[in-house]
């Protein structure tokens, strides 16, 4: 849609979110959030839906012409909009950057599940600073709600020396939480106050008897559980106001990690990974905490992971990869900037061999648990010099325990993520309709190699399996998958297409999850893969294209095995979802020669049976294939199994060996 400039805009305040902003400009202009973002190109209306969609994944990163548009309407400069989005902030702070996420995906870059270090689903907040400053602007639509109250490490204001908030007084729900990977919860509702909770009051219910909380947040006169008296506070807002100076873009390149200096970022990882150990090996740290340290907000939210993790089991349902390895900062201020504290704690100590004693207890009780080994192994690449001198000799004979291979980069299993669709429902190549969904606006990369990516990807996901191994279970040869990632991930290296990847194969996923009907492609493959259209079937099939055949032609036809065999290539690529060239009759095992000549006739009969004229055979017999390969389909999904080649129809390879 074409964006027009708004009749009146709104400076940016310093550090506000994009969901923040999106909601003083509609306070402003007496519009919803959601038609906000709608006229500003944030997101887009659905026909007969009273909200309109809008990604959530905004906060983070705006694609070029997103941003573009935006600036448009809104009339505030490049700079200003990409300040609203956090990943303003990713050369010092990895997680907001959408290509670390693609690197999960990407299996050579290593940093997975990131993602769990970013609060995309709702956000902290210091009341006092919702409240204002007193200005006309902020006393008539609230102040910022600021970008960085999304990430875990900020969890105190140190303005107004207070521990953050994370749920709602009222209604105790986290704030601006939405079910629906959305930007912000109701959308629709112009009635609120930017500084309102956003909460649906029984939602599911009906309609009628739905109703939003509506509680201020902004209220600087409530008690919390951290009063501004507290002097067991003061090293915690030590500890913030260092991360903080570490977030600031002005901040310093560089800091120290067990003596050694390390970038931002990379200290960063060094707490990310401290934490999980922290919480994996908990209550190990637990005695020798200081009596600041927070240790029963620990306990209780350790306990509420476990209990999350026993009802997700008692349900049958898988565990996902941060509830099995811990790797989830908690929401809640006090349990997180304890972590972060005891982790900031063993990180400034600056001899590797006193932190080495301290984490070797750590180190032993976590890796009794084999998840959280492969965690380790998995992330400690990109920890810090300082960090990893420490923590050498316990993974090193960790590799040395459980082999070269279990954590090595090429054959590193990913841990499985929580999908509802299965390995068995991914086909060898992307759908055609699949792809139109989700991957038609991904420019500058051949859509077969994308296409390929992107199954093997999806077989990833649902099977938490390397790379390589999701490309064997969908019967790609070795060659065709590694060249395929290699193309992708050299065309990925642009942010901008990387994040566009990313969120399609995001959206698809999230369509297959939901989806109920899906097909088992696995048994289709494993049906087929000795198989090539019995003779007497052929026959049949050859009879009802020459009825249809004019008189004279029909005559020259030519209708030997090898059409046979190239027609059998066409159906088994309709069926399995696979690409021609990859069918078991094209395989390696053949003579080079039998394959070539295959591979041309199959060729032939799909081109010409798609672009020749309507009374052409070519035209007739793919008709005919398509109907006999959907017939065989039903049957196999079924649970038949066609019978193995009679050896009249087929010869079997032979290494080597000339064709005959
Ligand atoms: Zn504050
Ligand atoms: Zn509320």
């Amino acid at each position: 849609m074409l964006v027009r400039p708004l009749p009146r805009s709104l400076d940016p305040l310093p550090g506000e979110s994009l969901p923040g902003y999106v909601l003083r400009l509609g306070h402003r202009l007496d519009r919803a959030p959601g038609r906000i973002a709608v006229l500003t190109g944030l997101g887009r209306q659905i026909p007969q839906r009273s909200t309109p969609a809008v990604p959530a994944g905004r906060l983070l990163h705006l694609p070029p012409e997103t941003a573009a548009a935006f600036a448009h309407a809104t009339r505030l400069s490049a700079q200003e909009v990409a300040g609203l989005c956090l990943d303003s902030v990713r050369a010092r702070y990895p997680p907001v950057d959408l290509t670390y996420e693609t690197g999960v995906l990407r299996q050579t870059s290593g940093i997975a599940g990131l993602a769990s270090w970013v609060f995309t689903r709702s956000t902290r907040y210091c009341p006092q600073c919702l409240a204002g400053d007193g200005t006309p602007i902020q006393q008539t639509h609230g102040a910022a709600w600021q970008k960085l109250w999304r990430l875990p490490p900020v969890f105190a204001c140190t303005a107004h020396r207070r521990l953050l908030l994370h749920d709602c007084p009222e209604c105790r729900q986290p704030v601006h939480a939405c079910q629906s990977g959305s930007l912000l919860p109701r959308l629709h509702d112009s009635t609120l106050h930017p500084t309102q909770c956003r909460t649906t009051i029984g939602a599911g219910a009906h309609w009628r008897a739905q109703s939003v909380c509506g509680a201020r947040l902004d209220s600087s006169t409530r008690p919390t559980t951290a009063g501004r008296q507290d002097p067991a506070l003061e090293p915690l807002l030590v500890v913030q106001h260092k991360l903080l100076g570490l977030l600031a873009p002005g901040g310093p390149p560089e800091t120290s990690s067990v003596g050694q200096p390390t970038t931002v970022a990379q200290y960063f990882l060094d707490l990310r990974l401290l934490v999980g150990l922290l919480c994996a090996s908990w209550p190990e740290g637990r005695q020798s905490a200081e009596s600041w340290i927070r240790v029963e907000a620990i306990d209780g939210h350790l306990q509420r992971q476990r209990q999350q993790a026993a009802d997700r089991l008692q349900q049958g349902r898988k565990l996902s990869h941060r509830l099995v390895v811990g790797d989830r900062p908690p929401v809640e201020s006090a349990a997180c900037g304890s972590l972060l504290a005891l982790a900031d704690q063993l990180l400034a100590l600056d001899d590797p061999v006193d932190t080495q004693q301290r984490l070797d207890p750590l180190l032993a009780r976590a890796s009794t648990q084999s998840p959280w080994v492969r965690h380790l192994l998995h992330v400690e690449a990109n920890c810090s010099p300082g960090l990893r001198t420490a923590i050498g000799p316990h993974v090193r004979t960790l590799r040395d325990t459980i082999g070269p291979h279990a954590a090595s980069s090429s054959g590193r299993s990913r841990p499985a993520q929580d999908h509802a669709f299965g390995p068995q429902h991914i086909p060898q190549y992307l759908p055609a309709d699949w792809y139109d969904r989700h991957f038609n606006d991904l420019t500058g990369i051949n859509p077969r190699h994308l296409r390929r990516f992107a199954s093997i990807t999806l077989m990833q996901m649902a099977a938490g399996r390397s790379r390589p191994a999701a490309a064997r279970q969908l019967g790609l040869p070795p060659g065709r998958g590694s060249a395929t990632s290699y193309r992708v991930q050299r065309w990925a290296r642009d942010n901008a297409n990387s994040t566009r990847l990313h969120a399609a194969l995001e959206a698809l996923a999230g369509e297959l999850d939901a989806a109920s009907d899906l097909i088992d492609y696995r048994q289709r493959r494993h049906a087929l893969t000795a198989w090539s259209i019995p003779t007497d079937n052929w026959h049949q099939l050859i009879a009802d294209v020459k009825q249809r055949q004019r008189g004279r032609a029909s005559t020259r036809t030519d209708w030997s095995d090898r059409k046979r065999l190239a027609a059998s290539v066409l159906v088994w690529a309709r069926i399995t979802q696979g690409e021609y060239r990859l069918a078991p009759l094209l395989a390696d095992a053949w003579p080079p020669r039998r394959r070539r000549e295959l591979a041309r006739g199959t060729q032939h009969v799909s081109s010409w049976g798609r672009t020749g004229r309507p009374e052409h055979h070519y035209v007739a017999l793919l008709a005919a294939l398509d109907t006999y390969a959907d017939q065989l389909a039903v049957r196999i999904d079924a649970g038949w199994t066609p019978p193995p080649p009679d050896q009249r129809d087929i010869r079997q390879p032979r290494l080597r060996h000339p064709a005959t």
